[in-house]
């Protein structure tokens, strides 16, 4: 559905040159959740923003259904873009505009009829679960809800693929459930085929078919979540899996030992045994559980006791046939050269979104 050839997008800052995107190739199937994961600064945004052409690639090819947005002409590029809707962390709402006014904004750039427009935007309120918000303006909304309004307003347009950057970095852990629930309802439902950009595994074990894992500008793996979770090969992906967004609350510095759970093994009392067998005083640094495509994932991380002790607990975990790491890596801090702010990002999107706009407002009157 979005094929990425060889993508390298560099910037130029006072002087230097800035590679955010490293002869990146993805290739994004029809009807997927796919999850770009990545420390801040990895270069996720200008990945994404690559595949609507927001950023145009420095080199290489995007293609959109076979079609190179690349080469296209504006007319063709802009008519590809409305295949291709995209949601941002900071939502990017027309403040002075009500709630239903911002989900008819798109169709009126169309020139579909105000009464039509708005059966249009009604009918997508109700899907987000909005109905009844319709006359409010943003400033009137909870961050949950104006990211609800942002994503009626980017399928307005009947996009098939829905781009999401940080869409849930601002909400708390509560809102971004329900609203990864709804990207997932539009997916299933509408069959629309979703990016995802994110720092947070989470978000990619609650949602994602497919993950690729970005650091410095490279895709240093993609696989299927599941697999990755079980078994992440490059040290981006292991940081990812094992800390996550709580790096700093589990001791990662520490030596450790991670075990890791899948359906079956989570039901038992794995770490009771364990110390009973064992005999062993375990200190736990972190653990988390969680729900993948319907069977239940889980992961402990614990301190790594002394040598003898290990042999024991890995002698343990073999005779069950359970997944387990040993962890020796220092928890360097993340070395984002990030110069360009999330708060620059926005107003960048929203100037080219209003250029695109004008552009297409310019292009009406000549029409007219
Ligand atoms: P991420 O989304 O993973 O946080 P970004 O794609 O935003 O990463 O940024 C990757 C790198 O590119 C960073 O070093 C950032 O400072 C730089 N960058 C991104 N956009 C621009 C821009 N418009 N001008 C200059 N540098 C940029």
């Amino acid at each position: 559905m979005i094929k990425l050839e060889n993508v390298t997008k560099t910037f130029k800052v006072k002087g230097n040159t800035v590679t955010a995107v490293d002869n990146v190739s993805l290739n994004i199937e029809k009807g997927e959740i796919f999850g770009i994961i990545g420390f801040s600064g990895a270069g996720k945004s200008t990945l994404v923003r690559c595949m609507n052409l927001l950023e145009v690639p420095t080199s290489g090819s995007v293609f959109f259904d076979d079609h190179d947005l690349v080469n296209a002409t504006s007319k063709e590029l802009r008519g590809y873009r409305k295949k291709i809707g995209m949601i941002f962390q900071q939502f990017n709402l027309l403040e002075q505009r009500t709630v239903l006014a911002n989900v008819c904004y798109p169709l009126e750039l169309e020139g579909v009829k105000k009464k039509e427009a708005k059966e249009r935007a009604r009918e997508l309120l109700k899907l987000v679960d909005l109905a009844e918000k319709e006359n409010a303006y943003p400033s009137q909304l909870s961050g949950g809800q104006k990211q609800r309004v942002a994503i009626a307003r980017a399928l307005a347009t009947s996009p098939e693929v829905l781009l999401c950057d940080e869409a849930t970095s601002a909400l708390d852990p509560l809102t971004t459930k329900g609203v990864l629930t709804l990207i997932q309802k539009i997916n299933k439902e509408l069959g629309v085929t979703i990016v995802v950009i994110t720092h947070e595994m989470k978000v990619v074990e609650q949602i994602c078919d497919r993950v690729a894992i970005m650091n410095k500008g490279v895709v240093e793996e993609v696989g299927k979540v599941r697999d990755i979770f079980l078994n992440p090969q490059s040290e981006t992906s292991r940081k990812l899996v094992f800390t996550g967004e709580n790096r700093n609350d589990i001791k990662a510095d520490k030596k450790s030992i991670r075990i890791v759970f899948d359906g079956i093994s989570s039901t038992e009392p794995i770490l009771a045994n364990l110390i009973l067998e064992t005999q062993v005083k375990l200190n736990i640094l972190g653990a988390n559980t969680e729900d993948i495509g319907g069977s239940a994932y889980g992961q402990l991380l614990i301190e790594r006791p002394d040598e003898r002790s290990v042999e024991i607990i890995k002698k343990y975990l073999d005779k069950l046939g359970i997944k387990y790491e040993e962890l020796d890596f220092a928890d360097d801090e993340d070395k984002s050269d990030k110069k360009y702010s999330d708060k620059e990002k926005s107003v960048d999107d929203n100037s080219k979104i209003n250029k695109l706009t004008k552009n297409k407002k310019s292009k009406d009157k000549e029409v007219a």
